[in-house]
């Protein structure tokens, strides 16, 4: 649905990153697969710094990601969207910050998905009348394999709403990059212990198959009510701090996983980020 779109490999401090650019009513948009092509790169070996350095310096501003996930309470049915507002991180061995070497950034989290952000993609949704849970918590496992049944317990005792494998660490350089972002889940099947049936890969890209063109639409219609304007605290994330790069106040739009930016999901595979 992109119009004239090129496929470009960016460079990167940390990296590669490749993105397919092109407009879409004429806003500009970053297409960014983060498990590369043909699913081929699992969550815990993901470049997340060279992706999301690869779109701030594009100008992207806006990041609607997608993720598969796990869902760890019984309203959360396989099938269901959900727009996550906060997270838990059980990761182990991923780079999470762009600051290291002596620049010490410490980037506030009371809001890691964008408000703003994701009262957009809300009245998106509900313009197209495709139900979606508006909020929860997403716990981030290290991955790849799946959970246990004792985790997943575990992870229920907090109230979490799903589990998966990727927010950790795109959220937080995203803010560090002072992008708004918004994460919508899509609910693959239910954790360990609560499925009466052991859990395959196979039938978590089924999954994510079915929920494609709903997702892809909800995204198209949430670029469209996307303007340039951020009145949220994303643009300042790291005000006064160390800006991470120069200040990109021009008005660009990109969807990325940015057009301002979103991330449209790809047809061949899940996007368990
Ligand atoms: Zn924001």
């Amino acid at each position: 649905m992109l119009e004239s779109s090129i496929e470009q490999t960016l460079s990167t401090p940390f990296g590669l990153a490749k993105a397919t650019i092109g407009t879409y009513k004429g806003k500009r948009i970053a297409f960014m697969p983060r498990h590369g092509v043909g699913h081929s790169i699992p969550p815990h070996l993901i470049n997340y710094r060279a992706n999301i350095w690869a779109l701030k310096e594009l100008g992207v501003q806006q990041v609607l990601a997608t993720a598969a996930v796990g869902s760890l309470q019984l309203p959360y049915k396989p099938g269901s969207l959900v727009l996550i507002d906060s997270f838990l991180d059980y990761t182990k061995a991923r780079p999470s910050t762009f600051f290291e070497e002596g620049r010490v950034v410490h980037v506030d989290m009371t809001d890691p998905y964008c408000g703003r952000l994701r009262s957009i993609v809300k009245g998106a949704a509900d313009e197209l009348d495709i139900p979606i849970f508006d909020g929860g918590t997403y716990v981030c496992a290290e991955g790849p394999r799946f959970e246990s049944t004792a985790e997943i317990r575990l992870y229920q005792s907090f109230g979490a709403a799903v589990v998966g494998m990727t927010t950790i660490p795109e959220v937080v350089l995203a803010k560090e990059a002072e992008l708004c972002y918004a994460t919508v889940c899509m609910v693959t099947n239910y954790g360990a212990g609560i499925s009466p049936h052991p859990l395959t890969h196979e039938e978590v890209v089924e999954s994510m198959q079915e929920n494609v063109h709903r997702i892809r639409n909800l995204f198209f219609h949430t670029i469209e009510r996307l303007d340039t304007t951020r009145d949220c605290r994303c643009p300042h994330a790291v005000g006064g701090q160390q800006p991470l790069v120069g200040n990109r106040d021009e008005a660009q739009e990109m969807d990325a996983n940015g057009n301002a930016l979103a991330q449209v999901p790809s047809s061949e595979g899940s996007d368990r980020v």
